[in-house]
């Protein structure tokens, strides 16, 4: 039995970590995307806000799938906020947390494993290569490898997901050749989709700036067809 002030430590606790949870799974990165995690996270790149891009590009899609799934089974979509096709980014300055969440299709524990990290994908070998010899990284989400970016900004990344044919889990990484995956005990439950939560580098504390993101955000929802909204904690 837990009580309610176990749950809210557990939280506390899961909301500032940067290591593995204990009950996880371990995984290591496909040689090749591990090579392209270390360039990112190395990377003196000065354009770093290409990874919110990325991040709103990705739970666009996840949202454009979930839509088109139900055009044809209603049920999908399930009720109440799961019927909400939107993206949340969160600000928690305190923690340093930078997070987006959208309701789209979410991934399984499997499509965890598959998309991020283990099977590489035709793009990550030539991304790696014209990175090698001074290629753009603005590029990246052109090589189908756009999720990688958030070690632009961050050095612990945590992907909550629940889709609907599976239970809700965490992936986590701190780009260091490995990531985990266990099933997420901690957070609320999402219903359906996807949270990123990026733990912020120190050198990265401008993406807390509600200014700042409400800036990056109109750059880059131009051609995007969910609303967008932000929250900011109070300092
Ligand atoms: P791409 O978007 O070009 O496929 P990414 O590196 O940006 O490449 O993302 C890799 C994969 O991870 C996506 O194809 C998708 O399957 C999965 N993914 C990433 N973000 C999300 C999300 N928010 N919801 C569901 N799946 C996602
Ligand atoms: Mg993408």
């Amino acid at each position: 039995l837990s009580t309610d002030t176990d749950v809210v430590k557990r939280e506390a606790e899961s909301m500032s970590r940067k290591s593995f949870r204990s009950n996880a799974e371990k995984f290591e990165f496909q040689a090749e995307v591990s090579r392209l995690m270390d360039i990112i996270i190395n990377s003196l790149y000065s354009s770093k806000d290409i990874f919110l891009r990325e991040l709103i590009s990705n739970a666009s899609d996840a949202l454009d799938k979930i839509r088109f799934l139900s055009l044809t089974d209603k049920e999908v979509l399930g009720d109440g906020d799961n019927t909400k096709l939107e993206i949340q980014i969160k600000l928690d300055k305190e923690k340093k947390i930078l997070s987006i969440r959208d309701r789209g299709v979410g991934m399984t524990k499997e499509d965890l494993i598959k998309n991020l990290g283990t099977i590489a994908k035709s793009g990550t070998s030539a991304f790696v290569d014209k990175m090698q010899t001074g290629g753009d990284l603005n590029l990246i989400g052109q090589f189908g490898v756009g999720f990688y970016s958030v070690y632009l900004v961050s050095d612990y990344v945590e992907v909550i997901s629940k889709h609907n044919d599976d239970k809700q889990y965490v992936w986590e990484s701190n780009a260091d050749g490995a990531y985990a995956i266990s099933e997420d005990t901690y957070n609320e439950p999402l219903g359906r989709g996807t949270e990123i939560r990026l733990h912020l580098k120190d050198e990265a504390s401008e993406y807390l700036e509600e200014s700042k993101l409400k800036e990056l955000v109109k750059k880059y929802s131009e051609f995007i067809n969910f609303p967008i909204y932000i929250w900011a904690s109070k300092e």
